[in-house]
């Protein structure tokens, strides 16, 4: 088989530039075309991208004439699959046009994550949503289909609760702290940031509070219906690179030891085996100090996450714990690129 040509939507950004990175030497996926705005459109992506990685930049990336929206389709027909890396409002259509010419848009933006029909996947807990992919094709009569990777933080908190489902979650608390890098390239100044914490990250605590619940929830017939638990979040911005941690308390239906959780962490595994997938999705630290964006974030190649603190709440009934994962790899870039993968080994690509 050869490679699969790809696109990326918003590939001067921070969550661009990622793509970029992990894409090169891909072995199923290879650069079709790069996109970003009318600022840098007509330009070679070296001249525009505001490189930032501790990584060369791709030497083929770095040559490709950056285009801009409307020139979507005009000369990329071989690539298949579109990464959507745009800011909220300019990915609200863009997407759904690439859907309908029939482009298999891999997206993090949260525009269409909510929308019934459109799968949000984390492969390791719910690849059965895929399924809504015929769905969404029969009703919107597209050829393509747009699927979606959760919100940065979500996802990190999600796969920690996959695990934990079958012991009844009631309603989860966490507070975040959040890395400036999950702003974007021109998001936090950096005289807001240093010697700092923002107490508010726009619209981030409602995709905390929702997303969860879809991911968790089941697949019956044509819809999901929300896992049952609440979620109330406080989401907050640090001055870390990389990497979003987040303190967590889960109150469950009936007492569970602590000894149970941790097992349930450490049992948690993927049968995915693709490139991008990790072996281990969720590694479990039991030093009393760890996780920390620093040391952590890497962890599977920046697509595991990692608990730790795992204790006894103040009730019988709950658990608190830490749970950290790279922002712009699990929480982004990777994200959508595991579920490209996920696509193809299925047959949907
Ligand atoms: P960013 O650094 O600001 O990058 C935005 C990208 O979109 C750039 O390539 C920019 O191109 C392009 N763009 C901006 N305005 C445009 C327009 N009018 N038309 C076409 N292209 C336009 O943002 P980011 O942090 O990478 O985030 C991108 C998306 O991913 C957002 O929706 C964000 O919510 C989501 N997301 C981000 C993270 C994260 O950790 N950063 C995690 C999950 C999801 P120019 O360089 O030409 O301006």
């Amino acid at each position: 088989m050869g490679k699969i040509k790809v696109g990326i939507l918003g590939a001067t950004g921070s969550v661009g530039q990622r793509f970029v990175q992990l894409l090169e030497g891909h072995p199923w996926f290879e650069f079709g075309a790069l996109f970003a705005s009318e600022r840098s459109a007509g330009k070679r992506y070296k001249e525009v991208a505001k490189w930032f990685l501790p990584y060369e930049m791709p030497e083929e990336a770095a040559e490709t004439v950056v285009k801009s929206m409307d020139e979507i389709g005009a000369s990329d027909n071989d690539v298949a699959i579109m990464f959507s890396a745009l800011p909220g409002p300019v990915a609200s259509k863009v997407e759904k046009s690439c859907a309908q010419a029939g482009y298999v848009v891999s997206s993090n933006v949260a525009v269409h994550r909510m929308e019934k029909d459109v799968p949000l996947v984390i492969p390791e807990v719910n690849a059965d949503h895929l399924a809504l992919i015929e769905v969404q094709k029969s009703m919107r009569g597209w050829d393509g289909f747009i699927i979606t990777n959760p919100n940065c933080s979500a996802i990190m908190l999600t796969l920690s609760l996959k695990p934990l489902m079958g012991y009844g979650i009631k309603e989860v608390r966490v507070s975040t702290m959040q890395a400036v890098s999950g702003a974007g390239y021109e998001g936090v100044p950096s005289m807001a940031i240093l010697d700092n914490v923002i107490p508010f990250i726009d619209r981030e605590e409602d995709k905390m509070e929702s997303e969860p619940r879809k991911i968790l929830g089941t697949l019956e017939g044509s819809e999901v219906k929300n896992a049952q638990f609440t979620v109330c979040a406080s989401c907050h911005r640090v001055m870390v690179m990389d990497g979003h941690t987040e303190a967590v308390w889960v109150k469950f239906e009936e007492s569970v030891s602590v000894d149970e959780v941790k097992k349930a962490f450490k049992n948690f595994s993927s049968d995915l085996k693709t490139p991008f997938a990790p072996e281990k999705p969720i590694i479990l630290r039991e030093e009393r100090n760890r996780p920390q964006p620093k040391l952590d974030r890497d962890a599977g190649s920046g697509m595991s996450v990692s608990v730790g603190r795992v204790r006894e709440g103040r009730m019988k009934d709950e658990i608190k714990y830490i749970v950290m994962g790279h922002n712009t790899i699990r929480g982004a870039a990777g994200a959508s690129i595991v579920n490209a993968e996920v696509l193809v080994q299925r047959g949907y690509i």
